[in-house]
Parts: C-alpha cells; structure tokens; sequence
C-alpha cells in the first residue's frame, strides 16, 4: 500500500491556504473602495464644554454658569405654564361624616374625563404666559436672579448619555443586551446627547427660593372651581406644594441653556358637593396630584450658512470659475434690521457682496466665506468652505480592454469630465489607481500597467473629485 506523504501535501494545503485569504481580502479590500463615496464617518462624540457634575454643589454650580451665559446673551424666551396628572391621580372618596361612596360613582367620575379636563383648564388658563417675549427682555427679571448655593441642591441627576440600536436606530436612556426592536444582541452603541439633562433637587426648606417661579394658589383654586361647573361645587380646597425641583437642559458643546423647567408637585385636597346633574353624588372628597411646570425655552441668537438644510461638517460650496452663486443662511432672530456682514478669506479668488452673492475669478481654488452679525453686543457667525472649479461629472479611460503580454507594460489615461456627454474637462483630473488582482497586473500612480502573469483583471480608476468609477478589463497572456 502507498504511504501518504504528508510533505507532498502540505505544499499545495498551505498555497490554497493563502489563496483563499488574498481572495477574501481583495473582495472585502474592493467592496470598500466602491462603496467609498456613500459611506458615513465613524461616529465620534463632540467634546464637552464642561464635564458633568459629580457632587451637588458641582450641579449647582453647572446651572448657574449656564444662566449666566444666557443671561448675558439674552436668548428668545418663550414661557409656558403647564400640568399633568398621572393616569388615576384623581382619588375620588366619600366626605367626612358621609355615607361611603359606592365605587361606581368614582367610576363615573373618572369615565366622564375630569381628569382630562382638570388638565385641559389648568394648563389652558395660563395661556397668558405662553406667549413669545421679545430677545432679551425676560431675562433680566426672572433669570438674573437665579443663583444656587451649594447648600440648596439636596440631590440631582445629570445624563449626557443614551444608547441606539446599531441595527434598527432605536433608542434607549439604558443600555440594553438584546435590542427591544429588533431582537438582534451586541449591536447597543453609546451615544452622547447634544445637552446635558440636568435635575436639581431642592433641599426642603420653609419656603421656595424667591427666583423660583409659580403661579399663585388662588388660581389654581380658581381652575378647580371653574372645573367643576355644571357637575359640582367646591365647598373646600386645600393645595400643597411639595417637591420643588429644577430641570436644565444645557447644550453640551457650548454651554447654551436650551430649556429650563421650575416643577413642584401639588395636591388638591377638595370636599365637593355634585350638582342635581349628577342625582346620588352629593358630597364627595376628591385628592388629586398635579406635576406643575413653568417652562422656559430659549433660542440662541445665531446664523447658520445652508444648502436648504445645515451643511455637514467639511462639506464645500463649489462656483464655477467666472460664474456666480448665491449662499443661503437662517438666522435667529429672522427679523429684519440687522445687517449680515459677508467677508471672503481670498478677494482675488472670490468676492462675496453684502447679499451672500459669491462671485468667482477665473482661478480655481478654495477660500473661507464668513457671514455676520451683531446682535445683544456680542459677534454670532458662520463659515463655510467655497471651492472654485469646474466639478467632476464623469470619468473616462482611453481604453477600456487591455491585452498584455506577461512582463509587458501598457499606459492607461484618465479624463474627468464636467459633462455627462459632452467632452467638457473637469478642473480637478487627478484619480487614483487600483489593480483587482495585483498577481495577474499592477498598476503605478500614473496609470502605467505592469503585466506580471497570465489570467484576467480589472484596473479601476477612481476620480479624486465625486468619486467617480470607471475600469479597463486586463487580459494578460504567457
Ligand atoms: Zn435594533
């Protein structure tokens, strides 16, 4: 019997070995380079303006730099005055002394939607605060004062975290093992929030500090007699504040407060005695519990350079040498009288008027556009990279089959076109250069190939300017 020969076998075991490697790396090296011009950068959280609080003074601390802030650069202020009762927050029970009430009256109660409407009145009543005051105006008297001393934080939170599913795109404040989607596992990315959610837990004292905003008892009394029009009548309110605390967001890049939140808890003790609508009522005890909130969103002065949405980072605005082009910006506040100063880093290169029109010499180059403007004494602006050139439409070869004997050369040329069909060049003509299979032919930055053995390939070519593809089928004999 013939003995195998483990030597005679390795040789060959150990080439299909490397083979296989050098093809899986040359597919997945290649499904890179073709997929290049749609890919996403890695994700990377910005840097922090200031690191998160870890003590309670710390946190004091946070939000009081961030008033300050605002107050200084005096923000849009749009305040609100809102409530909500959680689901069956609104106890209904028999009035001291009174018979007890048979459930199906509380039953009633809650099915006629009281505590929607108790909601509804609150929140509605205070319409009057939820109109837009001007830039700078209420800022002076309601936030000048807020001023937080170490010892009036009792306990806070503060989260600049939450995490997305890398598969589906949902979102969770918590990390999760298997997502709650898709189902998929190991696919929970952290990811940083543009602001910091901050919330200051008062320490208890007699009474609210005096910058802590509210709307007075009588009218919420008030709501809870107007509430019960038509159904009851109040014969005693009684409402208690507890857990006052205050809810920050703070961008975390650049400190601005976005929203400001003043919250307490109030319960409504009430003795009620229902209208002959309501024939079997009569006197009722009813508790509720509210989460009151006095609300301040703020909006930055700012002005933002757009192509109809913010450009990404690194993305250029591209004008044809001698053309012209406008460049479009939003700008916080939209009113008018407030002139936007136009600069462009190059005037030989560009000029840009006073209405954002770019206009272009006959060079091809880059510069920086900056517009802005003054606003509250302070300076708010945005820049945007403008490239001069003819852009790139298409990529042609002068070949697009080669055929080469092994150890010959051939020389392949590239032409980046600005024009779909007709032959218009493109300013930028360099393009990089890619073998499929470098063991059949190589090819040099200048386009030369090189055949190095017999069989099939493909060169690509790749235009530095768009990404454009296009390949040259290479054969090459023994
Ligand atoms: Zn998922």
């Amino acid at each position: 019997m013939k003995k195998l020969d483990a030597k005679k076998l390795l040789y060959p075991g150990v080439i299909t070995l490397l083979s296989l490697f050098f093809i899986v790396g040359v597919i997945f090296g290649w499904s890179l380079v073709i997929h290049m011009d749609g890919a996403y950068p890695p994700y990377e959280a910005a840097e922090a303006y200031a690191p998160a609080p870890r003590t309670p003074a710390e946190a004091a601390q946070m939000l009081n730099d961030a008033v300050a802030l605002a107050a200084e650069a005096a923000p849009k202020t749009k305040t609100e005055s809102r409530a909500s009762i959680a689901d069956g927050g609104v106890a209904l029970s028999a009035a001291d002394g009174a018979e007890p009430l048979p459930e199906r009256y509380a039953e009633i109660f809650r099915s006629d939607g009281a505590e929607h409407r108790l909601e509804d009145l609150y929140n509605a009543s205070y319409a009057r605060h939820g109109e837009e005051t001007a830039f700078g105006d209420p800022l002076d008297r309601l936030l000048g004062s807020v001023r937080l001393a170490a010892g009036d934080v009792a306990d806070f939170t503060c989260s600049d975290t939450y995490y997305v599913c890398e598969n589906c795109g949902r979102t969770d404040d918590a990390p999760f093992g298997e997502c709650p989607g898709c189902g998929l596992a190991g696919v929970c990315a952290e990811r940083k929030r543009d602001c910091y959610i901050l919330t200051l837990y008062l320490a208890a004292r007699e009474e609210l500090p005096a910058y802590f905003p509210l709307r007075g008892d009588a009218d919420t009394e008030a709501l809870f007699r107007e509430n019960g029009r038509g159904i009851f009548t109040v014969r005693s309110l009684a409402a208690d504040r507890t857990s006052p605390r205050i809810r920050a967001e703070i961008g975390r890049t650049d400190g601005r407060l976005e929203r400001l939140d003043f919250l307490t808890d109030i319960t409504l003790e009430s003795t009620l005695d229902f209208t002959p609508a309501y024939p079997g009522y009569g006197a009722a005890a009813v508790r509720a519990v509210l989460e009151d909130d006095v609300r301040y969103t703020f909006t930055w002065p700012s002005i933002v350079i757009s192509d109809g949405e913010p450009l990404l980072p690194g993305k250029t605005f591209v004008v044809e040498p001698g053309k012209s082009d406008a460049i479009r910006y939003a700008r916080e506040p939209e009113e008018g009288g407030l002139e936007v100063i136009w600069k462009s880093s190059d005037p030989e290169l560009l000029t840009v008027d006073g209405e954002g029109y770019v206009k272009a010499g006959k060079r091809t180059g880059e510069a920086t556009v900056t517009a802005s403007f003054e606003f509250g004494g302070r300076i708010w602006s945005d820049s945007v990279r403008v490239s001069v050139r003819v852009p790139a439409k298409r990529l042609g070869l002068n070949k697009y089959r080669l055929t080469l004997a092994a150890g010959d050369s051939g020389a392949l040329k590239a032409t980046v076109y600005a024009h779909e069909y007709l032959p218009q060049k493109a300013s930028v003509q360099t393009v990089t250069w890619y073998s499929a299979d470098e063991s059949v032919a190589t090819v040099d930055r200048d386009g030369t190939v090189r055949a190095v053995s017999p069989g099939e390939t493909v060169i690509y070519a790749l235009s530095d300017d768009g990404f454009f593809k296009a390949s040259c089928k290479t054969e090459v004999t023994a």
